[in-house]
């Protein structure tokens, strides 16, 4: 199954759906990821932080699925954030990863108490100058964090990776981000799995014969968002890519948008206090 591409505002693009490894461990990983790309993955979502570059780097190489097939992301960690702290951090990235490019580099966090995402995202275009990051983009960022970066710098965040499920749409953000060209990538798609059990979700799943996952990661996709569902479970990696062969109806999309619930639906940090 080829996995529908997403054009990003640099020309660039991404496989609307990836693969997450936040919280799998970087021997663990290896397996893993190498697990993915067998499966038909060709778009992973990384970071500094989550310990696991080296294991991701060794499933790129195991693979034996080429480099140039695959999109890989990884982010800058807060406490690397600042102009030439980002530069440094970024080459130890790629030295972990085992790789002289990625494909997406994003800012984590915007951190806002540092105030020093300017100053990161400016590193971040020399990167992308420079060809070693070949998109360059955000995580977490607010309204008002995205506007400062673009009057700052003249150049937008190809993506923002933010929390974005059922039980939180993001709907704001998401207008905001159609009208400055910025694609939607959500992270936790599943909720962390935490609403597996809604007995709405559940209804529309039996309908179509499918898993709520699944029915979660059409919505998504139907919506035009990037996703990155993570799960070590070789039965579960397969699931997660088998959103192609049906369609949600738009009665399902109505039921789906009622879920919806900005005020309590978050489940991560909020970026006011990262
Ligand atoms: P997720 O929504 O992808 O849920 C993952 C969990 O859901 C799994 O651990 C498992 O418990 C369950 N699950 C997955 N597939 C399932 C299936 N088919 N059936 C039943 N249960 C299933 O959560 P996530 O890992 O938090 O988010 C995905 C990715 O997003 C991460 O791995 C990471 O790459 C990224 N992320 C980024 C940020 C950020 O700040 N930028 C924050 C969190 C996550």
């Amino acid at each position: 199954m080829t996995v529908p591409a997403i054009k990003l505002n640099d020309g660039n693009a991404i496989p609307q759906l990836g693969f997450g490894v936040w919280q799998v461990g970087n021997d663990e990983a290896a397996a893993v990821v190498e697990k993915a790309l067998k499966t038909g993955y060709r778009h992973i979502d990384t970071a500094a932080i989550y310990g696991n570059e080296e294991g991701v780097g060794k499933a790129l190489k195991n693979s034996g699925v080429a480099r140039g097939d695959i999109f890989l992301t990884t982010k800058l960690w807060n406490a690397d954030q600042g102009h030439d702290s980002a530069l440094r951090a970024f080459e130890a990235s790629l030295k972990r990863l085992g790789t002289d490019y990625v494909d997406l580099y994003l800012i984590h966090w915007p951190v806002p108490a540092q105030d020093r995402f300017p100053d990161s995202w400016r590193a971040l275009i020399k990167l992308k100058e420079e060809g070693r990051a070949k998109s360059i983009g955000v995580s977490n960022f607010r309204i008002a964090d995205l506007e400062r970066v673009i009057s700052e710098t003249g150049v937008t965040p190809v993506l923002n990776q933010i929390e974005l499920h059922p039980r939180f749409q993001q709907n704001e953000l998401r207008v905001f981000h159609e009208k400055k060209g910025i694609a939607t990538e959500a992270w936790s798609p599943l909720g962390q799995g935490k609403i597996l059990e809604n007995p709405d979700l559940k209804q529309i799943a039996e309908k179509h014969g499918k898993t709520v996952a699944q029915i979660i990661l059409r919505w998504h996709l139907d919506i035009g968002n990037i996703v990155i569902p993570k799960s070590v479970t070789p039965a579960r990696i397969e699931e997660n890519f088998d959103v192609f062969g049906f369609k949600l109806t738009s009665g399902d999309h109505d039921t789906i948008s009622t879920l919806n619930d900005m005020h309590n639906g978050r489940i991560g940090p909020h970026p006011d206090s990262v």
